[in-house]
């Protein structure tokens, strides 16, 4: 079978879905199979720790494709695994035996949330990754009731704050010394900190689980400390892994997801990946990164699809500089590039004080990173400044 008659896309979700509309505008006329393994048509992830928690947002709100799905002409199997890969033969396998022939393959699996052991026995504990957990979490977050956060990440911090805003009690816990360090840096970790505070939420640092309290459902958790923390309701935002145990034994390399080239091709024929499952070789770092941010699954998904489609020499690899976004509060930040805690830190374009500004971030004498409050446009430039490699004295300069 060739790529031009079947294409089969594990994984409908939002780099799957923006690589199937590609290879239509692309041209593609041939089938479309999505293996999907929720029972959702593809709807979007991050408005699930946000407006959906806290606003009340209904389902139709989060559909990726407020235009409907049917113009695409793609045969959806949703509430279906996919179990293996077969690339000899061109099939993927399912749990009940049966089997799917492809021309061309494009994995798109994303990624799951990591959970901590014990949890999952008790009521009221959630991780968050789908709308079923955001449902689940929705129905959990009353009114007056503690909620305790294990991980102050971006996905921990904002459920943190979404139900700080409905009226619960909250405490974070975080085992890092700062909340948001991977993020932000350690600087404005502790800012965002000193903010949560102001809004009545607790961010414990250096602390670690030992164990939960209860016997059904969940009474609180023991830290390593021997301290106890009661609670009503328990989230675990511990960081996610990529989803590419059913691909284990396909001849794929995988490393932390799936490597890939530039343009999204593995070591197999006709099979490319996407997203939070796939590590492209990055040309802006020299190494291959995986992201786990909404835009570059959408960026990836694009240039996946040309490559799968046939554009192999002529398909630029794709030069990343990652942006991701997080609403907390008030505040909405904008992260270009990559933070890491050794970094130095210069502030410009306002104040932290202030909330408006834009921090430069500079290692090995260049500009490695931006994050930005209310401040866009520069932040942007940043994005464009870093992919050409330029100074972090430059950067500086040019934000004068
Ligand atoms: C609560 C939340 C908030 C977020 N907020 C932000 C944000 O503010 N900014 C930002 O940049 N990013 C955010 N993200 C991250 C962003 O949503 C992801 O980077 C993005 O969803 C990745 O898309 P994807 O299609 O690669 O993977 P996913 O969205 O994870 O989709 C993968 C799909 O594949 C399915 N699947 C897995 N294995 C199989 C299998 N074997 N067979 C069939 N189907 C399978 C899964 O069920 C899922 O539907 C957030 C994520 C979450 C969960």
């Amino acid at each position: 079978m060739k790529v031009s008659e079947r294409i089969v896309v594990v994984g409908g979700s939002l780099a799957g879905l923006r690589a199937m509309e590609a290879m239509r505008a692309l041209g593609h006329r041939g089938e479309i199979v999505a293996i999907c393994g929720e029972d959702e048509m593809p709807y979007d992830r991050p408005p699930l720790s946000k407006q959906f928690l806290k606003a009340g947002w209904d389902d139709d709100r989060l559909s990726l494709r407020r235009s409907g799905f049917q113009e695409l002409d793609v045969d959806w199997r949703l509430g279906c695994h996919a179990r293996s890969l077969d690339a000899g033969a061109r099939e993927i396998g399912f749990p009940d035996g049966s089997r799917l022939a492809y021309g061309g393959l494009l994995i798109a699996t994303g990624s799951t949330p990591r959970r901590l052991p014990g949890a999952s026995a008790l009521k009221g504990t959630h991780v968050l990754r789908s709308l079923a957990e955001a449902r689940a979490l929705r129905e959990d977050l009353q009114p007056g009731s503690r909620l305790l956060v294990i991980g102050a990440g971006f996905i921990g911090m904002e459920v943190a704050a979404s139900a700080r805003e409905l009226g619960l009690e909250v405490t974070v816990i975080e085992s890092l010394p700062s909340p948001l360090l991977r993020g932000l840096g350690a600087e404005l970790g502790a800012w965002a900190m000193g903010r949560f505070a102001d809004h009545g939420v607790d961010v414990l640092c250096g602390a670690t689980v030992k164990g939960f309290l209860g016997e059904t459902r969940v009474e609180g958790v023991e830290l390593g400390d021997g301290k106890r923390i009661q609670a009503d309701v328990v989230v675990a935002g511990i960081g996610v892994v990529p989803a590419c145990a059913w691909v284990a034994d396909s001849g794929l390399d995988i490393e932390n997801g799936i490597l890939c080239d530039g343009s999204g091709a593995t070591g197999l024929p006709d099979v490319v990946a996407a997203g939070d499952v796939a590590r492209w070789y990055n040309p802006v770092y020299g190494e291959a990164i995986r992201y786990e941010h909404w835009t570059s699954a959408v960026e990836q998904s694009a240039v996946a699809a040309e490559r799968l489609l046939g554009g192999h020499g002529g398909v630029k690899p794709l030069a990343q500089v990652p942006y991701v976004w997080s609403d907390l509060f008030e505040m909405r930040l904008g992260i270009v590039g990559d933070v890491a805690g050794s970094d130095r830190m210069h502030v410009c374009h306002g104040s932290l004080e202030g909330d408006k500004f834009l921090s430069l971030f500079g290692r090995d004498g260049k500009l490695c990173a931006a994050v930005g409050m209310k401040r866009p446009r520069p932040l942007n430039a940043c994005r464009t400044l870093i992919s050409q490699g330029a100074s972090f004295e430059d950067a500086v300069s040019a934000n004068a």
